[in-house]
């Protein structure tokens, strides 16, 4: 799966590139990630990309010709011109189903705003799907773009380990309730007890412990998804 991103801080993506499942899924050639800055595509000899608002106000808007003209070559950088998709507080909310459908992608485009974000013509020229991950303000897109490509990733063939897991996993289509507790060596620690019923070796048992306390954590802490 190819992820492309329009930034204007590309080097945030550095140390998570470097790092865990990203990194493995990146040298096994599961993924690639290609890193534009806007910046390059600015007609201004400062490379300034951002202005102020027309009619007043805080802050600075990024602009539309960099931006509009970004995305277009980026786009044309594949034979698959991609799914684009802008980062904003304004977008529909991340969840796992969404995920699931961006997974289904061979490619994404992931354009990330700064300061008080892009010129409404950005979006009115090139209809991105507008995503954001939760009802709250980052400073700039880049973080979102992280949690699409952390949370996609997980999907594509190869990248786990174990491919049950992305099944199993909290929110899912093969699990929408939370996953059940997990437990590991050791069998006690400080007066607490692993439950009895998962050193048994009895496979039916354990999957219905697990289902019953799925439904029970779930009725607990998440009762709408029940
Ligand atoms: N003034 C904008 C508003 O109130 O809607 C917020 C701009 S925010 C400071 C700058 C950039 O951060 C946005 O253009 C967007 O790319 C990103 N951003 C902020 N919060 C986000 C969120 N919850 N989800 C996705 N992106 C977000």
């Amino acid at each position: 799966m190819r992820f492309d991103v329009l930034t204007l801080f590309p080097e945030m993506f550095s140390g998570y590139m470097t790092q865990s499942l990203l990194k493995l899924a990146i040298d096994r050639q599961l993924v690639q990630i290609h890193l534009h800055n806007i910046r390059n595509w600015s007609r201004d000899k400062h490379q300034c990309v951002d202005d102020r608002p027309f009619g007043g106000g805080p802050g600075m808007v990024i602009k539309p010709e960099p931006t509009v003209e970004a995305v277009e070559e980026v786009q044309t950088l594949d034979a698959n011109p991609g799914k684009l998709v802008m980062l904003t507080p304004q977008g529909e909310t991340l969840n796992q189903q969404v995920v699931e459908r961006l997974a289904t992608h061979k490619r994404l485009v992931l354009l990330c705003g700064r300061y008080e974000g892009f010129d409404q013509r950005v979006c009115d020229i090139l209809q991105p799907e507008e995503l954001s991950i939760g009802d709250f303000v980052l400073n700039g897109g880049e973080v979102a773009a992280m949690t699409v490509i952390d949370t996609v990733i997980r999907l594509v063939p190869g990248v786990l380990g174990d491919e049950e897991s992305s099944h199993v996993d909290s929110f899912s289509t093969g699990n929408r309730l939370l996953e059940h507790s997990q437990y590991t060596r050791p069998r006690e620690y400080r007066g607490h007890q692993v439950p009895e019923i998962l050193l048994s070796g009895d496979h039916p048992q354990i999957a219905a412990w697990r289902e019953k306390n799925s439904r029970d954590r779930t009725q607990e802490r998440r009762p709408d998804l029940l």
